[in-house]
């Protein structure tokens, strides 16, 4: 029925709309419900609130009172339960298991309602961390996005009534632990904030597994043992060597490694998992006889955790045993964890993307044979030792794919590694997050949702521009033509934008074609002088935008930049260079320059490819 009409009918007309009313929230530019939180509320009951309150007011400029639920004489309007409250009947209980204790590896654990009845919206999750993630599902539901950990990848809609129809929805993710890790570090203190609230508002998980811990081998067993216990060291070419790994058939090592997990976990009654992780590297797998009639390496870290978990998990029924296939041991099992048969092993596996000995659908399918629960590391860029190249754009698409194969194939969790550098690979990190969730996810819809959320007065270019990602990751494009390119569409996308925030994107991706653009000069440099000239310009740059997310800039420069200098110099002494100055009317020149550069082919296009 139309509003006009409507009015006409008077009283009638009030009384259908009642019938099939919206439930509204804000009306008129003034606050239509009240938020309620439990008077007992938890910390993050609390945070779930703010954060509402903070976003429907940057919606609608209209700030909704707080209340508590033994408040009752100040609600107004309906009513926004947040978390357990007083108020949550009981089917939503039931349904969310409130009171049961499921265990830490259970997808369950972060599942969340969101429902209306009739004058109430609740918003609340098996446990707090998942309230917290119906409150920012919610706000996508009204149009929010988090697609970069930074001012240009940030959606907020602006209304002045918010109304929502009937909700009725259960989400529980497809993995128990989502991880994105771009944790160097080493960056501004702005720009890791950002990236923690990232994770929150794409609903990734707040903790890692407690008690996962990295290689520890030379922890449990130190190497100040093979004075007197050569035999619990790795046979390796005849002889037992002081390094290495340990040799996981000796009795001696199993009956210390239980005594170690035991007063562990007496320590630490916080852990979910004991860890048993190989030493790190490719050396000293053990090759006495004894090993090898356990098997290959994946084997006989498979024996170990069997043999301690006899005596470790029959006292600690709630915990696992983690152990590591990477390097030697990324094969695939000929052994089972104990109780997979009934479906009640407890047995974790890390198996990581980077050195495995295997190709990794086998390696993953093999050990999905193996145990119940795995636990995948998937190395995009390993830090540290990829800092040196600056990286191109990237598109992770396919890797994105992989994940229903690993949710078919028993993984429980997913951990991805890779650098904070949005405007680089900002898409495939926020899609990845997506796929944790839901490995069923549309990839196109969720692209053209970000391309019109991104850019809704210039969709299609944008669309045009971020496949060119796709291009010269799939290697049809080299980064002259991806420039060439980029330049045009960004150049029509100028002249469609209609919004700040619209600008304020398009900025952010011409000051990331300005970089790229001085990495293909320095391709090109030919003279010891022009080369010197660029890396100052880049570290300009990269100083000038470290806190806007673009790429990631204190490592970039000492590890790569200033290296180069040195080098170029022959000194130690590095140059002050001043942060380059980033405003509005700056970017706009670097842009017309730049875009020339790839408009004829005379002069930089000429030059050698890099
Ligand atoms: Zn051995």
């Amino acid at each position: 029925m139309n509003r006009k009409i409507a009015l006409l009918s008077g009283i009638l007309f009030l009384f259908l709309l009642e019938a099939s009313a919206d439930m509204y929230l804000v009306r008129n530019k003034k606050p239509y419900s009240t938020i309620v939180i439990s008077s007992y509320a938890t910390e993050n009951e609390i945070k779930a609130a703010n954060i509402l309150e903070d976003y429907l007011y940057r919606i609608s400029k209209v700030k909704i009172p707080i209340e508590k639920d033994n408040n009752i004489v100040n609600f107004k309007g309906n009513i926004i339960s947040i978390g357990k409250t007083d108020l949550v009947p009981s089917d939503i209980k039931e349904k969310l298991r409130i009171d049961e204790k499921i265990s830490f590896i259970d997808p369950f654990n972060d599942s969340f309602v969101i429902k209306t009845t009739k004058d109430r919206l609740f918003l609340l999750g098996h446990r707090d961390e998942g309230t917290i993630f119906s409150v920012y599902d919610f706000l996508e539901g009204l149009g929010c996005r988090w697609f970069f950990a930074c001012e240009a990848g940030e959606v907020i809609p602006r209304m002045s009534d918010i109304k929502i129809k009937e909700i009725n929805l259960l989400k529980s993710p497809d993995f128990a632990f989502r991880k994105h890790d771009a944790w160097d570090g080493h960056r501004t203190q702005k720009t890791i904030d950002a990236e923690m609230k990232w994770h929150q508002e794409n609903k990734m998980s707040a903790e890692t597994i407690k008690g996962l811990s990295g290689h520890n081998f030379f922890s449990i067993w130190p190497e100040t043992l093979y004075k007197d216990h050569p035999e619990y060291f790795p046979l390796v070419d005849g002889k037992r060597i002081p390094y290495g790994q340990r040799c996981l058939s000796n009795p001696g090592i199993i009956k210390s490694g239980i005594e170690w997990a035991d007063k562990t976990l007496q320590k630490h009654p916080e852990y979910e998992v004991i860890s048993f992780i190989q030493n790190d590297g490719v050396l000293g797998f053990c090759r006495c006889e004894e090993c090898k009639k356990i098997g290959n390496f994946a084997d006989q870290n498979l024996y170990l955790a069997n043999e301690v978990g006899k005596v470790i998990l029959e006292k600690y029924p709630d915990k696992m045993i983690c152990i590591m296939s990477y390097f030697e041991s990324a094969r695939i099992p000929h052994i089972k964890a104990d109780g997979y048969d009934e479906n009640k092993d407890k047995v974790l596996v890390e198996i990581y993307t980077n050195f495995a000995k295997t190709p990794f659908n086998d390696l993953v399918q093999g050990w999905a044979k193996a145990s119940h629960n795995l636990f995948v590391g998937d190395a995009w860029q390993w830090f540290y030792w990829s800092w040196k190249n600056p990286g191109r754009p990237t598109s992770y698409i396919s890797r994105l794919q992989r994940y229903r194969f690993f949710k078919e194939n028993n993984v429980k969790g997913i951990r991805t590694i890779t650098k904070a550098e949005w405007a680089r690979h900002g898409l495939s990190r926020y899609l990845s997050a997506k796929l944790m969730w839901d490995v069923n996810a549309d990839i196109d819809k969720l692209r053209l949702d970000f391309c019109e959320k991104m850019f809704p007065s210039a969709t299609t270019d944008f669309y045009n521009f971020i496949s060119l990602y796709d291009e010269i990751t799939d290697g049809n494009i080299d980064l002259r033509e991806f420039l060439k390119k980029g330049f045009f569409f960004l150049e029509r996308i100028k002249k469609q934008i209609k919004s700040e925030e619209e600008k304020k994107r398009w900025e952010f991706y011409a000051l990331y074609l300005h970089e790229e653009c001085l990495e293909y000069k320095m391709g090109l440099a030919e003279t010891e002088k022009e080369k010197y000239k660029v890396i100052k310009d880049i570290i300009s740059f990269l100083k000038g935008t470290e806190d806007l997310g673009i790429l990631e800039s204190s490592q970039r420069i000492p590890v790569i930049y200033y290296e180069h200098i040195k080098h170029l110099t022959g000194g130690t002494d590095l140059p002050e260079i001043a942060s380059m100055e980033v405003s509005s009317k700056k970017i706009e020149e670097m842009f017309n320059k730049d875009k020339e550069l790839f408009k004829t082919s005379i002069g930089i296009m000429q030059r050698k490819p890099l």
